[in-house]
């Protein structure tokens, strides 16, 4: 069987893996000439499966009046006449709860720590240096707190997680030093920290492409670049997809038909999605990154650092270093804010303050995100047209877990005696909408 599978981000790339893994034919469509180059290409390069606690709990309905006036709060909510905002802002408000925060999170884990076993078994399997190819380390993460009540409440979810199988310690300011000295910048602001030792990172772009030198050497693959799904529609129980190539600025309407279509297309889902009349509950959380090209003289981390209070995330990718934050609502554009990078830096140059911020390379992505802050991977309402979307600051982190999923739901609605590792259930289309 033939599957067509729209978006190559490392989602979609990641899905097109696993259903050829299982056995089935793929064909990979994306608009760009290249995988990996929308939300997945300069994120912040941690496999966070242990930090995987949403973005909707208690304290952010708190902290709602400081997102809504102060200009350089990590996370802005720009208000707007938007119908769809309101309902994804209600239905963020509606997960806020204590109880509904801790069970999206244990739900996150079991996804999470899916996806790093078959990390680790890709990595065994296929590749030669992993630490080359796409800069994967075991590095560890601390996430460092600059007030008692933050770190307070961290040692709170620190014992949560451990109840779920994490392995995390709250380490005073003192012991933070003592695992990364390059902190020594701004040790009088930070009380202490949270470190996990299992963490790993990469670079989630070179990491799209490893899966795809991997794909291409499969005859039961195949990759249509420059290929932009303009028209989606269901006749005689197959999926008829309209795309157009891109070459050399010559556009050209092509079609071709599938039995089942997966849906990895990122925040431009909801376009493709809303063809086939289904809606998607996502909504775009814009971020910033910096990449900045290292000298011999400058002093980062080795282990990747989240400023909790910044919410910012430092990481050591090779001879760079990628510092990643913020999260503005109500600006779907890809327009880099000037302001925000300009905050970005003075925030970092605070804590690094010899690198070569004028040079950086400063990136803006959009995340896919879900009101609850999982993703949904689940056949739509329309049989035959699956759905593997809403990732929003995970995607790198949960990439491989959701595709084996996916392709195990697929085998197993064709083959009810199939297997499915893990729990699909919190992960369906009712269940996150
Ligand atoms: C600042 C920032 C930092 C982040 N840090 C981390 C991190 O440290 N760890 C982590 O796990 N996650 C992180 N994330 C989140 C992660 O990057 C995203 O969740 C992930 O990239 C989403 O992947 P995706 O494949 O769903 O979407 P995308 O990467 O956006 O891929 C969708 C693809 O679909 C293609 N497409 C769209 N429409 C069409 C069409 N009509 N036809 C054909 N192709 C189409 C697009 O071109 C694109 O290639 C971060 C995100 C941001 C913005």
């Amino acid at each position: 069987m033939n599957i067509a599978v729209i978006g190559a981000g490392v989602v979609g790339v990641a899905t097109a893996y696993a259903l050829v893994k299982a056995g089935f034919k793929v064909s990979l469509f994306e608009k760009n000439n290249d995988v990996g180059l929308e939300a997945s290409f300069a994120n912040g390069a941690q496999l966070s499966y242990s930090y995987v606690a949403p973005l909707a709990e208690p304290s952010a309905l708190k902290d709602l009046p400081k997102y809504l006036i102060y200009k350089k709060s990590p996370l802005k909510f720009n208000l707007k006449f938007n119908l769809k905002q309101w309902l994804w802002g209600l239905q963020f408000i509606k997960a806020c709860s204590a109880a509904k925060s801790a069970q999206t999170t244990s739900e996150l884990l079991s996804l999470s720590y899916f996806s790093r076993a078959q990390m680790h078994d890709f990595i065994e399997q296929k590749l030669s240096s992993a630490e080359t190819d796409f800069q994967f380390r075991k590095n560890g993460k601390l996430v460092i707190y600059r007030c008692d009540t933050a770190l307070l409440k961290a040692a709170q979810q620190v014992k949560l997680q451990q109840s779920m199988g994490s392995t995390q310690s709250v380490l005073d300011k003192a012991q933070c030093l003592a695992i990364e000295p390059s902190l020594s910048t701004i040790s009088e602001k930070i009380v202490g920290g949270v470190y996990t030792p299992s963490e790993e990172l990469g670079d989630c772009y070179e990491f799209s492409k490893c899966l795809l030198k991997e794909l291409q050497s499969h005859a039961s693959f195949s990759l249509y670049l420059n290929s932009k799904i303009v028209n989606i529609n269901q006749e005689n129980n197959e999926f008829k997809l309209k795309y157009q190539t891109d070459t050399a600025n010559i556009l050209k309407p092509q079609q071709l038909s599938f039995a089942q279509v997966v849906l990895s297309a990122g925040i431009e889902s909801i376009e493709i999605a809303k063809q086939m009349n289904v809606s998607l509950p996502l909504y775009a959380l814009k971020g910033y990154s910096l990449t900045v090209a290292l000298k011999d003289n400058d002093i980062v981390p080795e282990i990747s650092i989240t400023d909790s209070a910044k919410k910012i995330v430092y990481a050591r990718l090779g001879d760079t270093f990628r510092i990643a934050a913020m999260v503005d609502m109500g600006d779907a554009t890809k327009i880099i804010n000037p302001q925000r990078i300009a905050q970005l830096i003075e925030e970092a140059q605070e804590m690094f303050p010899t690198l070569d911020y004028a040079n950086a390379i400063q990136w803006t992505g959009l995340r896919p995100a879900t009101a609850q802050g999982k993703p949904i991977i689940d056949e739509s309402p329309i049989p035959g047209l699956w759905l593997n979307v809403g990732h929003g600051a995970l995607g790198f982190t949960l990439a491989l877990g959701s595709g084996e999923l996916l392709a195990e739901l697929i085998r197993k609605k064709l083959d009810l005696s199939a297997q499915v590792s893990l729990d699909p259930e919190p992960f369906s289309y009712a269940n996150v909408r």
